[in-house]
């Protein structure tokens, strides 16, 4: 397994819809067995194709439990996710991303939802999710819509960032 690199903002492969997977297959299985390895590695609890510049409908999220020996067995790998259904309460909280370096956010989303999906074996899969892994849900598959957790926060906020973000970036020129 390998440790892909994760995209960092603001690359425009951040900002693309991810196309559906038609049929899995072994390149699909290892780009999925290699995301979970760099999400563990980061460590991060999601992680959308798009974040490793792949531009397919395929996120990864941690759902061990403290005693889980083989972390990376149990991680949950949903290809061409969709949310279907919603709470209409919804819960703000911080929140971050691995490819938001140095930030985090409060940031408003449905206390649960209901993703269906294709599992790695290519069956039809419905998980309902609350809490945690609710926010990581729709985290990422806002990525893999082309939609950061920034665009969901102030415009004041963002921009801040932005800035500081550019700043960064520039003085790794010098
Ligand atoms: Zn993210």
């Amino acid at each position: 397994m390998s440790i892909l690199e994760i995209v960092e903002f603001p690359a425009n492969v951040l900002k693309e819809d991810a196309k559906p997977i038609e049929g899995l297959n072994s390149e699909i299985e290892k780009l999925a067995r290699d995301m979970v390895h760099t999400m563990y590695h980061a460590p991060g609890s999601g992680l959308a194709a798009n974040q490793v510049g792949v531009t397919k409908q395929l996120f990864v999220a941690d759902i061990s439990s403290e005693d889980d020996e083989d972390k990376e067995a149990s991680a949950i790998i949903i290809v061409n996710p969709k949310i279907v259904e919603m709470s209409e309460e919804t819960i703000t909280m911080a929140e971050g991303c691995l490819s938001v370096p140095d930030f985090s956010a409060d940031v408003e989303r449905a206390a649960w939802v209901k993703v269906i999906g294709k599992n790695m074996a290519g069956e039809d899969i419905e998980v309902t999710a609350d809490g945690w892994l609710a926010r990581v849900f729709q985290h990422e598959i806002d990525h893999l819509n082309g939609t950061l957790y920034l665009d969901h926060i102030g415009r004041m906020k963002r921009q801040r960032y932005i800035k500081k973000r550019k700043k960064y970036l520039n003085s790794l020129k010098d």
